[in-house]
């Protein structure tokens, strides 16, 4: 196999993955360092014991020596803050955790223009103007900014696709200056660059843990593009639907595509923008109804030649964001047949009109019909619901490179190791 010149590395919330790649874009070499418990995923010391550890395995299965660049994605919305001497203060808030104040998220909800992905209760910004506030607190980052930070020791950078939902304005490529009125200094805040972006070389603490002195450190992403590109698409048209608890569709775009009444922005990614989707609807109802180990053997029954017309829209209750924004919209699972394979194929059949829907809003929002789709997440083991989803589509199928975050982190630093020749 070839030699290991790319490296990516992947902060999510089950531990720490790495994957090296040669210059022909093939994985050379791949580490994970799992986490111990809850407390782990929030601790930025287990996050860079897990750096430590990946990057040793790594070096143990390929020689790091002509590694020339290396990127790290993190969880998407995790921040932290840091002291002056770039020391972590205070804790950690996860991308999913609520702004523990009230009055802060109001407030970034009244400052924030409506369109800004950086509202609501799940907004990034909030937690950061919070952890601003810790005594001590001089700075606020994202994890893999923290990461990235140590291993160049040069001053805290961001991306564009971590700081999308702290507030960054793509059109300005600024802090916009409303984020003042939100509580929070935007000299606090790190410095924007493009994902991907070279920067400088590893740093002291980079190097002892074996990256090699010409390796250059490149502005990462989050883990959301970071598994997006680790499936191989890219080019405009390119879509992947994630059948996991959630349906998630993504889609690169020539253009940006965004409609916050449906939760969409987009991220730019090279020369493209990554727009996405969020179903409430998914595997979770599948699931919830069937369990997982009847799933097989109801497989075996399905007759997708002769669909049950039955309409289902599947949710496990009220509610539902994007194809279809209504907080009251009324999950269809009736009628009920009596067979539960024929129960189990309108469910799917459900499940397969929603990923159509989703696309084809994708497209009347601005996006590109799909040239291609790849699949990842535990329903794309289910070959008849492949092939019910291929019908509904109606665009080729391909099968996904990777779906390690960490994979598609180190193609995004192969894709610009050119650009800092
Ligand atoms: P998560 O989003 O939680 O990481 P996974 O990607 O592991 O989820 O996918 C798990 C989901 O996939 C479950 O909701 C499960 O019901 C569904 N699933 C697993 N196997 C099948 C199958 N053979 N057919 C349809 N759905 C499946």
């Amino acid at each position: 196999s070839g030699t290991a010149v790319a490296v990516g590395l992947d902060l999510g919330t089950s531990g720490v993955r790495a994957a090296a790649l040669d210059a022909a874009g093939d994985l050379v070499g791949f580490a994970a360092a799992p986490f111990a418990d809850a407390a782990e995923t929030r601790s930025p010391a287990a996050w860079w014991r897990g750096v430590s550890a990946c990057l040793a395995d790594l070096a143990a299965a390929c020689p790091l020596a002509a590694v020339r660049g290396l990127a790290v994605d993190g969880t998407s919305g995790t921040v932290l803050a840091v002291d002056e001497a770039d020391a972590p203060v205070g804790d950690v808030l996860m991308y999913n955790d609520p702004c523990p104040d009230a009055a802060v998220v109001a407030a970034v909800d009244a400052a924030a223009p409506g369109s800004s992905p950086a509202r609501g209760a799940s907004s990034g910004l909030a937690r950061a103007v919070h952890l601003s506030r810790a005594p001590g607190a001089a700075r606020v980052l994202h994890q893999a900014d923290w990461i990235l930070m140590r291993l160049s020791g040069a001053a805290p950078l961001t991306d564009e696709n971590n700081a999308l939902k702290t507030g960054y304005d793509l059109d300005a490529e600024a802090w916009p200056e409303w984020i003042e009125a939100a509580g929070l200094d935007r000299a606090r805040l790190p410095q924007v660059v493009r994902a991907g972006a070279p920067l400088g070389l590893a740093g002291s603490q980079g190097r002892a843990l074996g990256l090699p002195e010409a390796c250059r450190l490149h502005a990462g992403t989050t883990d959301g593009c970071a598994s997006f590109l680790a499936t191989g698409a890219a080019r405009p048209g390119e879509a992947v639907t994630a059948l996991g608890s959630t349906l998630v569709v993504k889609l690169a775009s020539a253009r940006p595509v965004n409609a916050p009444a449906y939760g969409i922005y987009s991220h730019r990614v090279g020369d493209a923008w990554l727009a996405g989707g969020a179903s409430n609807s998914g595997g979770a109802v599948i699931r919830a109804l069937f369990g997982d180990e009847r799933l097989d053997a109801l497989t075996a029954r399905l007759d997708p030649d002769r669909p049950t017309g039955l309409d289902y829209y599947p949710l496990l209750k009220p509610g539902e964001r994007f194809p279809v924004s209504d907080p009251n919209f009324a999950p269809r699972l009736e009628p009920r047949p009596a067979d539960d394979a024929v129960f189990f194929q309108a469910v799917l059949e459900g499940l397969a009109g929603i990923e159509a829907l989703a696309y084809r809003r994708l497209a009347e929002l601005g996006a590109p019909s799909p040239v291609s789709l790849r699949t990842v997440g535990g329903g794309a083991r289910n070959p008849v619901w492949t092939r019910m989803r291929e019908r509904a589509l109606g665009v080729p199928f391909l099968p996904a490179r990777s779906v390690e975050a960490a994979v598609g982190t180190a193609a995004l630093v192969l894709s610009r190791l050119e650009a800092s020749e």
